[in-house]
């Protein structure tokens, strides 16, 4: 059976799977460490990662211990009685952020939706009913679930859905103006990306990060940051926030944190946790023990002595790397990013779907952003090697493409 599917996988994938991707003719049998390997043994440097999940790469031994102790025990409790695995990873997680609570739930848009709820919920308590109106930001991407999606600021992934959850304005990346129109004393939250990755590698300006901080002051909305993508060390601190100074109240967390399982979560500060009660909010299967029990494993390598640093080390690696090609292929535009989110934009005449396409013939797997961009996200603990390997990989993609 594993075989007959095997030998054309896509077009088994196709007669299916429902049609809400356009995937490649690859056939992926193992992964380890920073590769991948396709059924022919031919390998792939991993610059997708899963989307930015395994923050590890591939047959992490932390992470495959972790998991296959805590399977021999209990795989799930739900979240009516207490269980270790949830509260050594949260408590790790406060420690981490100095944030007060946390919730877990199964993913990104599920992260954003607690978010959502918790902050109207915080205003509902507080008496504030008028307070429902939240500001995000147009090309944003928080995920494909109603509130996310009505919050996400791309109106082609919105079309033909019907309604979508009322009181969500979108203004302009880094458009302080226009921000400072839509936030008065009946808002209830700016949600914003710590860095917008989907939307095209769009980093924060010093003055936006400023505008939200005094508008949160001055009207008392909360802040809600989505680090689904950016948080977790990708920015080269554990979350973006931190690393720009942003006053988060809320903040979301998925992809990397379950290590490849699925888990999200929500932190909170103490004065929104001291409005919620039981009922208020649930989930079946967030917080998973195996998921947090992966999570805790990810969380202690991501913050162990001197791997931030390494961050830093070939984020600057890859952005210099970058402008070098930049410079010399006219029809790359500008580097864009911060950490191990890059990106390089690419000039109208070539498109990024080429580009993705001559990449991985080449042996190094990318993906693209909203706006004709290159995005890169290796795991977190690329190699230097690794790093002259995708460069030198990308530079003959491009003379490829070009
Ligand atoms: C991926 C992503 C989401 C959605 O996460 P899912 O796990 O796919 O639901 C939300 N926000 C950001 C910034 C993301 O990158």
């Amino acid at each position: 059976m594993e075989q007959s599917l095997h030998k054309n996988l896509l077009e088994s994938d196709k007669a299916v799977i429902a049609p809400l991707y356009g995937k490649p003719d690859v056939d992926f049998v193992e992964g380890r460490g920073c590769y991948l390997f396709d059924a022919a043994g031919k390998a792939y440097l991993d610059f997708c990662a899963g989307i930015a999940v395994n923050a590890l790469g591939h047959q992490n031994e932390g992470i495959v211990n972790a998991i296959a102790e805590q399977s021999r025990k209990f795989m799930h409790l739900s979240n009516l009685y207490p269980n270790y695995p949830q509260i050594a990873l949260g408590k790790k997680l406060l420690e981490v952020t100095k944030f007060d609570k946390v919730f877990f739930c199964n993913s990104g848009t599920e992260a954003n939706e607690g978010c959502i709820k918790f902050a109207r919920k915080y205003f509902d308590r507080k008496g504030e009913k008028n307070r429902q109106k939240i500001v995000t930001f147009v090309n944003s991407f928080h995920g494909r679930t109603f509130a996310a999606l009505s919050a996400t600021g791309q109106p082609s992934i919105r079309e033909g859905f019907g309604d979508m959850p009322g009181d969500f304005v979108h203004v302009p990346w880094n458009d302080t103006a226009a921000l400072c129109k839509e936030v008065d004393e009946n808002t209830c939250a700016i949600m914003l990306e710590s860095l917008a990755a989907e939307g095209g590698v769009m980093t924060l300006s010093k003055e936006m990060v400023d505008t939200v901080n005094r508008l949160k002051e001055k009207f008392g909305c909360l802040v809600i940051v989505d680090e689904v993508q950016a948080g977790m060390g990708r920015l080269g601190t554990f979350l973006g926030a931190e690393k720009y100074g942003l006053h988060a109240d809320l903040v979301s967390l998925a992809k990397a944190l379950g290590g490849g399982l699925p888990l999200g979560a929500v932190l909170l500060r103490q004065f929104i946790a001291d409005e919620l009660k039981p009922g208020d909010h649930g989930t079946t299967f967030g917080g998973n023990p195996v998921a947090c029990a992966a999570g805790l494993s990810v969380v202690n390598q991501i913050t162990a002595p001197g791997f931030l640093e390494k961050v830093n080390e070939r984020s600057v690696q890859l952005k210099t790397g970058l402008q070098k090609m930049a410079n010399k292929f006219s029809f790359l535009g500008e580097v864009r990013g911060d950490g191990l989110i890059l990106g390089l934009s690419i000039l109208a005449e070539k498109s990024v779907g080429d580009l993705i396409v001559a990449a991985r013939d080449a042996g190094l797997l990318v993906l693209s952003a909203k706006g004709n961009v290159m995005r890169l996200l290796p795991p977190l603990n690329v190699s230097r090697e690794e790093c002259d390997e995708a460069l030198k990989k990308l530079e003959k993609a491009f003379e490829e493409i070009g």
